[in-house]
């Protein structure tokens, strides 16, 4: 059985300044911990070659598959606010592209590969936890419906890798429709090199927005493409947690699954990053945090658009100026139908955030709550019970003047209200259990995962949220 992986690259056709061109370094002894079919399929690759010997050596580092071209790409950003102009691949190798069935162009980049020359004080690689994490969290937004980048294979590599303590050290397999990011724009525009900006802006243009008509339409795209994204993020409790410049992708796919986590009991202000001491990407935060970077995008084309300085800043601004109307718009489309509303209202908002006011007073469940609206389990998500009777009161006096029946409702909450999410205790359980060298937990999670909105009986314990004891309060970045 032979890999054959049809790559056709587009990224490495740019100027050598863009990217460092470099193989993996290969790890000691690769061992599968799990080749994602239906993407392998996706991608036009033979997943039983993809767990062959060969295939494991591919995506291990060790050998460099035909038809790749294997770079680290170099980007810029800020984290946390502060300025770093140099940041790039630093543990991450891109062997090339390939379209899918569907026409699409995605990246395949291995992470965890080895050092760069963008890897700084870092060694290059990452551990089987953040790994694992990566995998199930990324393939169960993918299953949510959320735009996102995606796994196509983890595999441990037999090296020890030395964080708090040694780890068994992993590599991902990441597919996304590309790794460019607002870092990407920012490196170049720092460097006031605007020729490659130019070439960026039309490498972008191409592959990602081809109805877009230069700089400002580009903006406006990526900027409407984020506003949903950050809107769906927050319908399901989720909290990225490093919303830095430089993990916001332009294509608006969630990327860098490090410290981010699902939440369980709703409160707008929580976090969980251990890195996030000020709350600066708490869940509530993310609109906020994302339009700062939209602010950064925006100065980072300006010099592509033309004319005199003060005009283009006027055009960015009004550009930007229109995120919190549409995320708005996003955040209401999503969050009414979470209660069964298609045809909201301009007091619609109004009620669903009484709903949120109320779950975080009573400590609800974000997920199980929306799940259970409708039904007598609703109000036993809640500490305090009577102020739930009375919004519920509200709420179905509300539902009598929709359109649709009762039963239509019921069905639309259910389509977009998950019964399954990866709660934080159920990974730290499947990662305790991969170290230990054991992939069940963590193979039935994600095949729990890859169906979330179907009331799966059997995995009554995974919908489920923490004990006392069992309550993850912090995640961490996978470096
Ligand atoms: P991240 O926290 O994943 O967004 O990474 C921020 C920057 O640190 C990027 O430039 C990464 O490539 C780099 N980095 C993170 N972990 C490592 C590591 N273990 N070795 C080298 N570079 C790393
Ligand atoms: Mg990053």
């Amino acid at each position: 059985m032979t890999l054959h992986i049809p790559f056709d690259n587009s990224y490495t056709a740019l100027p050598d300044r863009f990217f460092a061109r470099l193989d993996p370094t290969p790890v000691k002894k690769p061992a599968l911990v799990s080749v994602n079919k239906d993407l392998s399929a996706l991608l036009g690759i033979d997943p039983a070659a993809l767990a062959s010997a060969e295939g494991l050596a591919v995506l291990a580092g060790n050998r460099v598959p035909d038809g790749a071209e294997p770079i680290a790409q170099a980007y810029a950003g800020h984290q946390f606010g502060g300025w770093v102009p140099q940041l790039g691949d630093g543990r991450a190798i891109l062997l090339g592209e390939v379209t899918g069935r569907d026409g699409i162009r995605r990246d395949i980049q291995l992470k965890g590969s080895g050092p760069t020359p963008f890897s700084r004080m870092g060694d290059g690689r990452a551990w089987l936890g953040p790994v694992m994490r990566e995998y199930l969290v990324s393939e169960a937004m993918h299953a949510l419906g959320i735009p996102t980048t995606r796994a196509l294979a983890a595999v441990a590599s037999g090296d020890v890798v030395v964080r708090e303590r040694p780890l068994p050290g992993a590599v991902l397999t990441r597919v996304a429709q590309s790794h460019i990011r607002v870092g990407t724009f920012q490196y170049f525009a720092a460097r006031q090199d605007t020729e490659g900006l130019q070439a960026l802006m039309e490498h972008v243009i191409d592959r990602h927005y081809p109805a877009a008509n230069g700089p400002l339409d580009l903006l406006a795209a990526v900027i409407e493409r984020q506003a949903m994204l950050v809107a769906q993020w927050m319908g399901v409790g989720f909290i990225h947690g490093v919303m830095n410049t430089d993990n916001t992708q332009i294509a608006g796919e969630t990327i860098d699954y490090g410290p981010c986590a699902f939440m369980d009991a709703y409160h707008p202000q929580m976090v969980f990053s251990s890195i996030d001491s000020g709350g600066r990407y708490a869940y509530g935060n993310q609109p906020d945090a994302l339009v700062w970077n939209i602010a950064q995008f925006a100065t980072a084309l300006l010099p592509l658009m033309g004319g005199e300085r003060d005009t283009a800043i006027e055009k960015a601004t009004a550009a930007v100026h229109r995120f919190p109307d549409l995320f708005r718009a996003a955040w209401l489309h999503v969050f009414a139908a979470k209660i069964g509303i298609s045809a909201p209202r301009a007091s619609d908002p109004g009620l669903i955030n009484e709903l949120l006011d109320v779950m975080a007073a009573g400590q609800a469940d974000f997920t199980n709550t929306f799940r259970a609206l409708g039904t007598p389990a609703a109000r036993d998500q809640f500490a305090d019970r009577d102020a739930f009777d009375a919004w519920e009161t509200t709420w179905r006096n509300r539902m009598d003047a929709e359109p649709t029946s009762e039963t239509q409702q019921a069905a639309l909450r259910a389509s977009v209200n998950p019964a399954l999410i990866p709660r934080n205790h159920r990974i730290e359980e499947a990662i305790e259990a991969g170290i230990a060298g054991n992939y069940a937990p963590f193979e039935r999670l994600s095949a729990v995962l890859a169906r979330p909105f179907e009331d799966q009986g059997e995995a009554a314990d995974l919908a489920r949220p923490p004990e006392p004891d069992q309550i993850v309060r912090q995640t961490f970045c996978g470096t």
